[in-house]
């Protein structure tokens, strides 16, 4: 099949390299003038090192890479915009191919590098806390969309490598799990990184996280609870409004067909779920059961003027509360909370859409 043909899905750009064998790639650079041995780089960086720009392929000159620019193409996605806050947290909006943009976040920690994944463009999910959810959602990630967030992850960290993946960005995880669970079996089979080292967070639901515990890798699981009375929880995730308890018992599960201990997630808003009845009551409904707990004082969002973050105290009190009745508990530290720190606002925010088909600038 010739080149042409394969780009025949997406007549905007060339075919993706990645999808192509080491051998196609060293017949294009022959076929381009270059030698055997510059296809064997070529295969490697865009194989094994995933390169997602031909800049920093440095080892192949500036005349080759031109042509090769011409014929195939290195990522589907593009940096829009980089903002880093003054924790050295970075966030990225990355353009789609149909004019569409999502966003990936980079934790730097100490030792510990984080990537913060979307796998929706938007969110159906609505929590009224959420900006990610304030204009619905539009689409699905597809398979390519996702991998390129881990690969922009590890091509923007350099020398620094990249231990940790969280499946918390924009969008509901479970709603695209046949496009993300072949996407982290690849990142786990292909590029050796440990499934225990990654976390997806959910809303619900009870079936699809049994689902995802029969994945075949033991990911971590983030159950976003928020509060333990149905009613409540309801009213802050109104789309995703199955029964506490049975999302727990389908946490049980997990942890049965994993091993490993489910997360739950609270965030905490000012005097909607942070007094000391929420806590007590979360209290009872996780009494006995496997995980642990993670408090996250909720990161102010401009467009949801209403809400408030808990006072300082009030956290304090409701982790205490937790504590003295033996459950395992932390409060989530804020990092860049300086500047959007939130999932979604940044897409918000955004400048206009580029037009359809508009030439997206690859790297910066
Ligand atoms: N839809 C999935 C994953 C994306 S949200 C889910 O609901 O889990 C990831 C986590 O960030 C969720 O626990 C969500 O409740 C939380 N979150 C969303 N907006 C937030 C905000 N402004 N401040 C703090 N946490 C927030």
């Amino acid at each position: 099949m010739s080149f042409d043909e394969l780009a025949g899905e997406n007549p905007g750009r060339p075919p993706l390299a990645r999808e192509l064998s080491p051998k196609a790639l060293g017949d294009l650079v022959v076929e381009e003038g270059g030698k055997p041995f510059h296809g064997r780089i070529l295969a490697e960086c865009v194989h094994q090192k995933g390169i997602l720009d031909f800049d920093r392929i440095s080892n192949l000159s500036k005349a080759l890479r031109k042509k090769l620019a011409k014929r195939i193409s290195l990522s589907s996605t593009a940096v829009l915009q980089r903002s880093t806050g003054n924790e050295g947290t970075t966030k990225y909006l990355l353009g789609l191919e149909d004019g569409e943009s999502i966003e990936m976040v980079l934790i730097p920690d100490g030792k510990r590098n984080t990537v913060c994944m979307s796998t929706q463009v938007g969110c159906p999910i609505a929590c009224i806390f959420c900006a990610s959810g304030l204009l619905g959602v539009r689409r699905n990630l597809n398979r390519t969309e996702l991998l390129e967030q881990f690969l922009l992850a590890r091509q923007e960290l350099g020398e620094s490598p990249l231990t940790n993946i969280v499946v918390m960005g924009l969008g509901e995880p479970m709603l695209n799990l046949g496009e993300l669970l072949p996407t982290l079996d690849h990142i786990v089979g292909h590029f050796g990184f440990s499934a225990r080292r990654i976390t997806v967070s959910t809303s619900g639901t009870s079936d699809r996280i049994r689902a995802f515990a029969r994945s075949g890798h033991p990911f971590g699981l983030a159950l976003s609870l928020h509060a333990a009375d149905g009613e409540l929880r309801k009213r802050l995730v109104p789309t995703a409004s199955e029964d506490p308890r049975s999302l727990v018992r389908a946490s049980q599960d997990y942890f049965g067909a994993t091993g490993r201990e489910p997360t739950f997630e609270i965030v905490l808003l000012r005097n909607w779920n942070d007094e000391p009845q929420h806590a007590r009551a979360l209290a009872r409904l996780l009494h006995r059961q496997r995980g642990h707990i993670n408090l996250i004082p909720w990161n102010q969002v401009e467009e949801i003027p209403n809400l408030n973050s808990p006072e300082p105290d009030r956290v304090d009190r409701f982790r205490d509360i937790l504590q003295n009745e033996g459950l395992k508990v932390t409060v989530r530290r804020r990092r860049g909370r300086d500047r959007n720190a939130a999932c979604g606002q940044l897409r918000l925010g955004r400048s206009p859409q580029p037009e359809k088909g508009s030439k997206h600038i690859s790297g910066n």
